[in-house]
């Protein structure tokens, strides 16, 4: 006897409506969504009883004729994709075309919808995906939706269904996961009677004070970051408004919103050391990336994503957060923080051509970091005594790899915690060195530094630059500069274009202590330097200046005074190849452990310093 038989259409249904409708929220999501992909301007939720007894989802969107209507309750009836092509090009919320007809599988539903131009509306009532009535109605355009008693046919699950505090956080998640993606569109949400949300069309920002909280509404930063491969925007908070729990967080993809701890990860990363450990920082951040880099068809709730290349888009992410809060001064903006593969970049590079490392090595600039004790030198608690070298980190063996990377990501390992280098502050190294322990200049490039746990390998140039970085930030923080006046002044003259480009970063060279004039459209006076730079060929080092910055100026988007620090940090930094005496190494290695961040160079994608620690020497010897 065969014993094969087809299900009946209703519960195939219900089979798939476990799928999307696992609990009132999902259903809310769908409607909502549905409202949205209909072009509604204004949407209203109502629930009751935590949407164990009504969900009701009112909008104005285009509505459907009577056949549509009829039809949208069918399994896979969609009017979103037409062949499998669409699916990578997906612009609206749905296109499955599961949830109504899951939704009129488990529930008691009653549709009401009109198109504009239709004289009279469509009424349907449909249960156990049964029409029990189809009539015309008159109302107005637009469309509404109600599902009563979800799963009064399904009682094991609606057994499952939790409290109604708990279904009702549920939905109020959901609301907001739509509310927050569309801030055009006028949302409201009442439960039992009470208008819980009622949130006006406007600005993201105002969307996410509205709905988020209106303490939020001088504490958020805004992110914006474009460029040909994504484009990101959106809402974060400062750091003082970090909470101890994981509450808004919010990342939305092509403006579906998505789970994801990898880009958590990302924007949690950016936040390090502004914020405590255990505190989970406020965001709410779009990604506008070409549908086809996306696989949004992974999981049926949607929530999950797969991007063809997640590792850009980590870096991005990362840069474009960190970057926001070193704008807003939130952060000392202290390493530029872009990722490495946006420092490899041919045009950042550039300006450093042999020629230019070779003038630029045979300068005297070195004097400048042996100025210790000049005015503007702040010097930061005690920190400069060798005998307190505590507390660094050292890049670990595996920390040194990834920087030869073009990404500051582990390719090999799933494990999101290997992206971490520039983030990790070990507190259990201590580097100490004794007073008169002997410091060797090696390749006239690199310092070897024993300590106590083994030695150190300091590159000169990486380290200075920092020094310089940090000095630099500070006096212009603390509008602290101070010049030294030049004996004769000397003029600068600049083709057109880097002249009023010049003009334009004068008041940030002020800052970090220049004293330049303009004297007619393309020269310059310069009466003054900083006080950190050595004498002698001021000219140039501003045309190296003016040269990096255009070549910076282009790829990222920094503040001009960043930038300006950045840059007149790279060019006045005592080069690779430069033989330094006694006096200069233990100054060098002294300044570096004075300052704040003493591991990493200011670009942030290389090491000052590598640790090399006893255990891993004698590794290398088979020792263990
Ligand atoms: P999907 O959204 O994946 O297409 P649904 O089952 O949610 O599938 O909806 C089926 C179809 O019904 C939609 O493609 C759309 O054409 C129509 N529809 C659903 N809700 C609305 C609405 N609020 N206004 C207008 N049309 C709607
Ligand atoms: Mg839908």
């Amino acid at each position: 006897m065969d014993i094969i038989q087809l299900l009946p259409d209703n519960i195939a249904n219900q089979i798939a409506a476990g799928e999307v409708i696992q609990r009132p929220s999902s259903a809310v999501k769908e409607l909502l969504e549905n409202a949205v992909d209909a072009g509604a301007t204004n949407i209203q939720l109502i629930v009751q009883d935590a949407g164990k007894a009504l969900i009701q989802v009112i909008d104005n969107g285009k509505g459907m004729s009577a056949t549509d209507a009829r039809l949208s309750f069918e399994r896979h009836a969609t009017s979103k994709i037409r062949k499998i092509d669409d699916l990578f090009h997906i612009k609206t919320m749905g296109f499955r075309g599961e949830a109504l007809a899951s939704i009129a599988a488990v529930a008691q539903v009653e549709l009401k919808t009109k198109r504009k131009e239709d004289e009279l509306g469509t009424y349907i009532e449909i249960q156990n995906s049964t029409v029990l009535k189809q009539e015309p109605c008159a109302m107005e355009f637009g469309t509404s939706i109600s599902m009563k008693n979800l799963f009064f046919n399904v009682p094991a699950r609606r057994n499952f269904l939790k409290s109604n505090a708990s279904e009702m956080r549920h939905i109020i998640e959901e609301f907001l996961r739509v509310a927050l993606a569309f801030p055009q569109i006028s949302f409201s949400l009442i439960n039992n009677g009470q208008e819980v949300f009622h949130l006006e069309p406007g600005s993201l920002k105002q969307r996410v004070v509205q709905a988020l909280g209106n303490n939020l509404n001088a504490q958020t930063v805004p992110v914006k970051d474009e460029n040909d491969y994504i484009n990101i925007y959106g809402i974060i908070g400062k750091p003082d408004v970090s909470k101890k729990t994981r509450g808004d967080q919010y990342i939305f993809v092509n403006n579906r919103f998505i789970k994801s701890n990898y880009l958590n990860h990302a924007i949690t990363g950016a936040y390090s050391e502004l914020i405590p450990n255990e505190n989970f920082p406020m965001y709410v951040l779009f990604l506008e990336i070409d549908p086809a880099q996306v696989d949004i068809n992974v999981h049926p709730t949607k929530q999950e994503i797969k991007f063809e290349d997640e590792k850009i888009i980590y870096a991005f992410v990362k840069a474009a957060v960190k970057h926001s809060l070193a704008q807003a001064s939130v952060s000392p903006s202290l390493d530029f923080s872009l990722n490495a593969e946006m420092q490899q970049l041919d045009a950042i590079n550039k300006p450093f051509n042999k020629e230019e490392r070779d003038a630029a090595a045979t300068s005297d600039l070195y004097k400048t970091f042996t100025q210790k004790n000049q005015a503007h030198f702040i010097e930061s608690e005690n920190k400069s005594d060798l005998k307190h070298w505590k507390d660094f980190y050292t890049p670990s063996q595996q920390n040194i790899q990834h920087t030869q990377q073009a990404f500051p990501i582990d390719s090999s390992s799933d494990s999101v915690f290997s992206f971490e280098r520039s983030d990790v502050k070990s507190s259990n190294v201590e580097i100490s060195l004794s007073d008169n322990a002997p410091l060797l200049q090696i390749l006239r490039t690199y310092i070897l530094a024993p300590v106590q746990t083994g030695f150190i390998l300091i590159h000169q140039q990486l380290a200075h630059e920092r020094i310089l970085y940090e000095r630099f930030e500070k006096v212009v923080h603390q509008h602290s500069a101070v010049s030294q006046q030049l004996l004769l002044p000397s003029q600068i003259t600049l083709s057109p274009p880097d002249a009023v480009l010049l003009e334009s970063l004068l008041p940030e060279l002020q800052l970090v202590g220049y004293q330049l004039q303009q004297y007619d459209n393309t020269s310059f006076t310069v009466s003054g330097i900083p006080a950190d730079l050595s004498m002698g060929n001021e000219t140039k080092v501003i045309e190296l200046l003016i040269e990096q910055y255009k070549h910076f100026n282009t790829e990222v988007k920094f503040s001009k005074r960043e930038k300006i620090v950045r840059c007149l940090a790279r060019q006045s930094a005592i080069k690779a190849g430069k033989t330094l005496t006694n006096e200069e190494i233990r100054q060098l290695v002294e300044d570096l452990f004075a300052c704040d961040i003493p591991n990493l160079s200011p670009a942030g994608n290389s090491p000052t310093f590598i640790d090399f620690k006893e255990n891993y020497l004698d590794g290398l010897f088979g020792l263990k």
